[in-house]
């Protein structure tokens, strides 16, 4: 039987493991860390659970999918519901608006509190589904790189809605151009941050983004969203995938121009395909350091990263939902800080994460697990002990004036996320959430491919490679990968040294 490698157990790792365990390979996966999910893990403080990193969920069916794929029922392993409202919204100025599942009650609502015009609203959404509907078959289910790509009749989709796509605007001026209110066209622009980037540099192509929570929705996973990771690799242990944990992988061997295995600080491992589940910096720099790498390529600018407060919080707010967004007075100082000064700003836009208010076991009875982040530049040497600092200071006095309570005297355990521990716990280059950024309107061409044109054998999946970071894009690498991996042909079974 034919073997693959798999580096890491992150989202993507765990899916491409599935994929080419369907495929007919046998795969070994390993992990640096104890256990799977990379930054997808979750972890308890006290009574109060946390999923540490990822905790916007759309594109359910991707997850589906690996299960119908490997002739699973989905339901028997993983269930989710729709989330509604999506998100609760608040501005400095008092004004508040909740994103409610319903396009049209979310355009009322929007009109009401904010005076948009709510046809307004339901056309915008309209504009993002069509867009993502012309596109996505091109930019985000197949490899960029290849010929045949650009021989689909996709291709013609897309081209179709080239004048629509917003190349040639900004994010923030295609949002400003149709509406007039500064609140609405930030509550648009924050979708940039959704992959890590500035809407006042990134093209108006990411206004593809609100059709995936909007119009197609957002979900919550039964068990948080540690039980993607989870279902995933339960399903890929039934096929036979194995799993090695504490175990990283310190080189990728090669044979002329072949990728032919990978060496583990316990071992050697032979292998027919190798798949990268690493940041593909690091996987060059220290996996690879005698080939030549894509400089340009692992130049691009990286997207942002995030500071993370992890709060068990001994009061229930009503008011509060599982996303809540607390915006800052100036949006686009904001974004200066974090992309131009390369710090965080005094006074930054506050993400809440409340699992508990969808899964009251998450937190004791009168309790509530806050998951209070900020984003911030990658790590590039700042001084990140003293920015903390600042940080909760600043978003400690910006909650309890929004939200008119002493949040601090309601702390009753606490952790931190910076971007040097993400770094650490998962080997992503500056700790950036997703990859590189999306500020440049070539960056959807600028990412690594999925395969290596130089290494045969060599394949790369999850949040740094093509099509991007976040879940749903990282299993859409693994479903690419799966797809350009061979068939595997008998062949004679390898030894492992
Ligand atoms: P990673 O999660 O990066 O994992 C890589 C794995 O490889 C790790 O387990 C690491 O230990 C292992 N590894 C690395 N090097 C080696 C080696 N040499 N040998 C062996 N193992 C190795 N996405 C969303 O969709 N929605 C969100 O709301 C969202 N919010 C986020 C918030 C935070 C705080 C963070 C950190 C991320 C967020 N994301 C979100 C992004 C999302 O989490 C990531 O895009 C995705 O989880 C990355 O998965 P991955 O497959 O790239 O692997």
């Amino acid at each position: 039987m034919r073997k693959a490698a798999v580096i890491g157990a992150g989202i993507g790792g765990i899916a491409t493991a599935v994929r080419l365990a369907v495929k007919g390979y046998e795969v070994t996966v390993l992990e640096a860390n104890h256990t799977f999910g990379g930054k997808m893990h979750e972890f308890w403080l006290g009574k109060y659970r946390f999923d540490a990193g990822p905790s916007l969920f759309t594109l359910p069916h991707l997850v589906d999918e690996l299960f119908t794929l490997a002739g699973r029922t989905p339901s028997d392993y993983f269930r989710y519901s729709r989330l509604d409202p999506i998100t609760h919204y608040f501005w400095p100025d008092g004004s508040q608006v909740k994103a409610w599942a319903d396009t049209g009650k979310f355009a009322e609502e929007a009109e009401q509190q904010l005076g948009v015009p709510k046809q307004a609203v339901q056309e915008a959404l309209q504009k993002s589904a069509r867009l993502y509907k012309g596109t996505a078959d091109t930019f985000l289910q197949k490899s960029l790189h290849r010929l045949d790509t650009y021989l689909s009749p996709d291709v013609l989709k897309a081209l179709g809605c080239l004048s629509d796509l917003g190349l040639t605007t900004t994010m923030h001026q295609a949002n400003a151009n149709e509406f007039s209110d500064p609140r609405f066209v930030q509550l648009l622009d924050r979708f940039a941050t959704y992959n890590g980037s500035d809407p006042y540099q990134a093209p108006g192509t990411l206004n593809i983004i609100p059709h995936l929570e909007h119009n197609i929705g957002a979900f919550y996973p039964e068990g948080g969203i540690y039980s993607i990771a989870a279902s995933l690799v339960k399903l890929a242990e039934e096929l036979g995938v194995e799993f090695k944990y504490n175990e990283r992988v310190e080189r990728i061997i090669t044979e002329k121009d072949k990728a032919v295995g990978v060496e583990t600080d316990s071992g050697k491992y032979k292998a027919d395909v190798v798949v990268s589940n690493m940041d593909v910096v690091p996987t060059y720099r220290r996996l690879l350091p005698d080939q030549p790498a894509p400089e340009k390529t692992l130049r691009q600018p990286r997207s942002s990263s995030a500071l993370i407060f992890y709060w068990g919080i001994k009061k229930e707010f009503e008011r509060l939902h599982v996303h809540n967004i607390f915006f800052s007075q100036d949006y686009k100082a904001e974004f200066e800080h974090i992309f131009k000064y390369k710090t965080v700003s005094p006074d930054p836009t506050v993400y809440i994460n409340i699992t508990s208010k969808a899964d009251p076991q998450d937190a004791p009875e009168g309790g509530e697990n806050w998951f209070v982040m900020v984003n911030v530049p990658h790590n590039q040497g700042q001084d990140w002990a003293q920015l903390t600092v600042d940080t909760r200071q600043a978003v400690l006095q910006k909650l309890s004036r929004m939200l008119k309570t002493d949040v601090e005297a309601l702390i009753e355990e606490e952790q931190l996320l910076d971007p040097l521990l993400i770094e650490s716990r998962t080997s992503s280059f500056g700790g950036a959430l997703y990859g590189s950024s999306s500020n440049n309107r070539m960056a959807a061409f600028l990412r690594h491919p999925n395969f290596s044109s130089k290494l045969k054998g060599l394949y790369f999946c999850g949040g740094s490679v093509h099509p991007g970071g976040g879940i749903p894009l990282c299993l859409l690498s693994a479903k690419i990968v799966g797809e350009l991996a061979p068939a595997p042909s008998p062949a004679k079974p390898h030894q492992r040294h």
